[in-house]
């Protein structure tokens, strides 16, 4: 049997996978089985932060490996709490820190500190967005304000409400509200950032009203946007930031920051794996990588040149796209329809140029953040070719 038949016959058929196995990786470069080297606009959907097969990353990992990676929760953890400073320091919050292993649980999470934050006032509705992406749990299901994600499912917790835009939100607010759930930029909704100003005036709003308000960063966080967190691109202070995807560049965590840091008391929440020294370690090097890159201006170049780079192909390619859109290096080419989209999500795989699928017609870009110049221009001229056999409209 075949490494695909093999996958087909032994895992449930939960992704639609491509026939293609990558075996290892440098940079934004991944090698496939057959010895093709692709260029990597998709960082593993946003984990692969620091690039792949990176020497510094793999340095901590093994040396943390050969020492100890996990002693549980019941005992100190020096890299977790070193991890805990680093974030709570990164995001300017009053805050403090609890870890797990995913997004979703990051969200599980923060749901369940505004579930106990609205106890004694008997509030425990949460708003989240049209179009939203918050998790495959049961609860982060239904906080997903995506209608075919509730299918099948059911029953399920109750207690979540979905504004259109967020101007809506306000309309939404009922006197069980107790938080409002968002991303700054959609990531599976079409990577649509949303309007500073507005952001503001509900973050304002929401404060005046004790209404908390939870910005999911999972996939802005952690520098994707140019910034560690998109919530200092709009000015705001957040209740509760979760994290996951890029913060330990591939090894699995999440991460809840809140300034609500005495709702959670002892047994309230808690993780088997989360926070173990293998994760942490992993996510301080991912930072101090990810910082030196912020802090010399090399990021703050990289996106300038991605950035460009997309909005002049999107204007080469006009039949195609209206435009670009999207934060730092979190952007999507804006494709006439969805069979626009399919057919240049499919002839860049064919041209080796890996990118993602997002809502609203839209090509997602999320590189690694290490991406070298080269790379990016490679990448740009392979998405080139896969579209040069597409029809415009
Ligand atoms: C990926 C993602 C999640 C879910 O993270 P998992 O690690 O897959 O559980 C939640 N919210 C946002 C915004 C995401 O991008």
């Amino acid at each position: 049997m075949t490494l695909f038949e093999q996958d087909s016959e032994y895992l449930l058929h939960t992704y639609a996978r491509r026939n293609l196995a990558f075996v290892s990786g440098r940079g934004a470069t991944l090698r496939e089985a057959g010895g093709e080297e692709y260029i990597d606009f998709t960082a593993g959907i946003g984990v692969a932060s620091v690039g792949h097969g990176n020497a510094r990353l793999a340095q901590t990992l093994t040396a943390q490996a050969s020492s100890v990676m996990h002693t549980s929760n019941l005992y100190l953890i020096a890299p977790q709490v070193a991890l805990a400073k680093k974030l709570v320091e990164l995001s300017g919050l009053d805050a403090r820190v609890f870890f797990g292993n995913s997004g979703a649980e990051a969200n599980e999470g923060a749901i369940k500190i505004a579930r106990k934050y609205g106890e004694t006032s008997g509030r425990y509705e949460i708003i989240t967005l049209d179009n939203s992406f918050h998790g495959r749990t049961i609860a982060t299901l239904k906080a997903t304000g995506q209608a075919k994600f509730h299918d099948h499912f059911a029953p399920f917790p109750d207690g979540f409400c979905y504004a259109e835009n967020l101007a809506d939100i306000y309309r939404k607010i009922t006197p069980k509200t107790v938080a409002v759930m968002i991303e700054l930029v959609q990531g599976e909704g079409g990577v649509q950032a949303q309007d500073k100003t507005e952001v503001q005036q509900l973050a304002a709003e929401l404060k005046s009203r004790d209404i908390l308000l939870i910005v999911d960063e999972i996939q802005t966080g952690v520098f994707r946007t140019g910034e560690f967190v998109a919530s200092t691109i709009y000015g705001i202070q957040p209740d509760v930031i979760t994290l996951a995807k890029g913060l330990a560049g591939g090894v699995p965590i999440g991460a809840v920051i809140t300034t609500k840091k005495e709702v959670f008391s002892y047994g309230d929440h808690g993780s088997t794996f989360g926070g173990n020294f293998l994760s942490t370690a992993a996510a301080i090097t991912t930072l101090e990588i990810l910082h030196e890159q912020y802090a010399s201006g090399a990021l703050a170049q990289t996106v300038q040149h991605f950035s460009r780079r997309c909005a002049e192909f999107a204007a080469q390619h006009s039949g195609l796209f209206t435009g670009e859109t999207g934060l730092g290096l979190m952007r999507a080419l804006k494709a006439k329809n969805d069979d626009i989209k399919t057919q240049v999500i499919s002839q860049a795989h064919n041209e080796r140029v890996l990118v993602l699928n997002s809502g609203r017609s839209r090509v997602r870009m999320l590189p690694p953040l290490t991406i070298t110049v080269a790379e990016i221009d490679e990448g740009f001229a392979r998405l080139g070719k896969a579209c040069s056999g597409i029809d415009a409209i």
